[in-house]
């Protein structure tokens, strides 16, 4: 489905899942359309396009048109996870591509990668995040076919610039993914600077309230991989299903209050404990501090999200002691949601990771910050 011009402004096209009534019962909440099929008519034609539920299906179609919207897309590929996402790009890429992708970003997202090329079906080296002359470096130019950066990126929240990222890869002959999960397209347009591909988990803020997971890829028609990446996602049959798909466009009418609400609390939050001597550092894009924080302002210009992670003092096992010891922030993975979590990221991510030991991961959510930061000074007296 192609988006439409639209002309109101993003808050108020996801608010109103950009009215789509129903015609036939005049519905505000678009119906959720459950079908693995869709009947032909009396001349055997489809009668909306639609052919077979692994293929497309009207649900899932309008919540792609409303993020194609937000994203300033001509389309967006709803995936069942932001797995099934990153596995339909590189499945797209022709035999023996080459990939240059961050050290640190999403694991599961760079196992995958290190496992393809161990497997011989790409090769992929690294560059450090938010390092421009390292991501020069890793290119090989008219082989790598793709550059994948994650900004802000899973770990130290360390920012890539997207616009320079795209210079580079574009001179290189290669497009460029960024994966904008912690970053939605109310703060951060990555097709307006320049990517080629956005990427986001769409279990995190797009989704929001943690009961689902999905994967979004958006991009401009004549991006070189797009068709063949619905071709994987047919074959693979990892389209979103009609009720995730439902649920997501439920969340998408809230999604700017949300992250406005989130990101808030964490410059809250982080203020008030970057200071304290229990806490080496703060890593959040939004404190001037942070060495992304220039580029941050520049590319996130609606917030700062809710996503840091704090360097503890003290003693080996006080990061993990006080994961266990918060009573408001749920001791659980993911990002995003509406309630705050708390994880030891190096028992999530595995020793390899980079993860240092010292390492709380927090997703700060839409509650009240003095209950948030009154829980966190209450684990940190009771680990002391
Ligand atoms: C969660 C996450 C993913 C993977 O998405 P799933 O929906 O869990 O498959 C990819 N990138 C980032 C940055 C994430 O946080």
């Amino acid at each position: 489905m192609t988006r439409k011009s639209n002309t109101l402004a993003p808050e108020t096209q996801a608010a109103q899942a950009l009215r789509h009534i129903d015609p036939a019962s005049g519905s505000v909440v678009p119906p959720m359309v459950a079908t693995s099929t869709f009947a032909r008519d009396e001349n055997y034609a489809l009668r909306d396009g639609y052919i077979y539920a692994r293929n497309s299906g009207p649900t899932t179609a309008h919540a792609e048109e409303i993020i194609a919207s937000l994203e300033g897309a001509d389309e967006s590929l709803l995936l069942n996870s932001g797995m099934s996402a990153s596995v339909a790009v590189v499945e797209s890429l022709p035999p023996q591509a080459h990939v240059v992708a961050q050290s640190m970003m999403y694991h599961v997202g760079l196992q995958w990668l290190d496992r393809q090329a161990d497997r011989g079906v790409i090769s992929v080296d690294h560059f450090p995040a938010g390092d421009m002359d390292g991501l020069k470096a890793a290119l090989k130019p008219g082989q790598t076919k793709l550059v994948w950066i994650e900004t802000p990126a899973n770990g130290d929240w360390s920012i890539t610039d997207i616009a320079a990222a795209a210079e580079l890869a574009h001179a290189a002959g290669a497009i460029l993914m960024v994966d904008s999960t912690a970053a939605p397209p109310c703060t951060t347009k990555p097709l307006d600077l320049g990517a080629d591909i956005s990427f986001h988990s769409a279990t995190k803020y797009m989704g929001g309230h943690s009961d689902f997971t999905a994967g979004v890829l958006s991009a401009r028609k004549d991006m070189p991989l797009w068709d063949e990446i619905r071709n994987v996602r047919s074959f693979q049959g990892t389209i979103l299903p009609a009720f995730e798909a439902w649920l997501l466009i439920r969340s998408l009418r809230t999604m700017h209050i949300r992250y406005a609400q989130s990101s808030r609390n964490a410059m809250a939050f982080a203020k008030h404990f970057d200071a304290l001597p229990d806490i080496q550092t703060v890593l959040y894009p939004g404190l001037p501090t942070h060495p992304g924080h220039a580029v941050a302002a520049r590319q996130m210009v609606n917030g700062f999200g809710g996503m840091m992670s704090i360097l503890m003092n003290g003693s080996t096992g006080r990061a993990f002691e006080m994961a266990k010891a918060t009573k408001v922030f749920i001791p659980a993975t993911s990002l995003g949601g509406v309630e705050s979590l708390i994880e030891h990221r190096r028992t999530i991510s595995g020793p390899d990771s980079g993860i240092p030991e010292n390492l709380l991961r927090i997703s700060i959510g839409i509650e009240h910050i003095d209950d948030l930061i009154a829980d966190f000074q209450q684990a940190l007296v009771a680990t002391s």
